[in-house]
């Protein structure tokens, strides 16, 4: 319980934070949802309107296809995992997060990875992929393979958004990716 705790901590924190501008135009934190000990990660990119109205990651349509593959593909629901995004503060009009923004919050999503300590990571698209792979590789290059990231699996796919405007095969590259992770995640039990 005591990841638990700190992660409850940290979120009260981050309540309050004024570490870069979006700060000035959000309705709330969007900290993240989940299981404090699961063995799944989700991360996404920054919370949209509904996000931010709701204070709870991926709500919107994207979240909804993300809950609709988690359980088809993983057999998991989103209260047994832990859904994180990049940023914690809607970008405004739903821009892209700056690099300064990202940098700022970064550490509260790095204190997560470590207190919720899971055995696989879903990154969802680049924003998440390059951030925690530290690379400048896209997701369409880095989809398909499993890395390790200090010692948990990371699983790069593609954003839910992109899944829902391209369909079929980037669909179906999603689903793959979810299966993977899933195994992975049998692998450890
Ligand atoms: N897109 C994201 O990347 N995160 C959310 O929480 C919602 C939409």
């Amino acid at each position: 319980m005591a990841g638990a705790d700190a992660l409850a901590q940290l979120r009260d924190t981050a309540s309050a934070c004024t570490r870069c501008p979006l700060a000035a135009g959000r309705t709330q934190v969007v900290f993240g949802v989940g299981d404090p000990s699961a063995d799944l990660l989700f991360v996404g990119e920054g919370p949209g309107r509904e996000e931010d109205l709701a204070g709870e990651p991926f709500v919107g349509r994207s979240g909804k296809l993300l809950d609709r593959l988690m359980v088809e593909e993983v057999g998991l629901t989103r209260a047994e995992c832990y859904i994180a995004n990049v940023v914690k503060c809607r970008p405004p009009n739903n821009r892209d997060p700056a690099p300064a923004e990202i940098e700022a919050c970064r550490p509260y999503l790095e204190e997560q990875v470590q207190l919720i300590e899971p055995v696989v990571i879903v990154t969802l698209g680049n924003f998440a992929t390059k951030l925690l792979l530290e690379t400048t590789r896209g997701i369409r290059e880095l989809r398909g393979q499993v890395f390790d990231r200090g010692g948990a699996h990371l699983v790069p796919t593609y954003h839910p958004a992109y899944v829902l405007r391209a369909g079929g095969e980037a669909m179906a590259e999603m689903r793959a990716d979810l299966v993977r992770a899933k195994r992975l995640l049998a692998r450890q039990r």
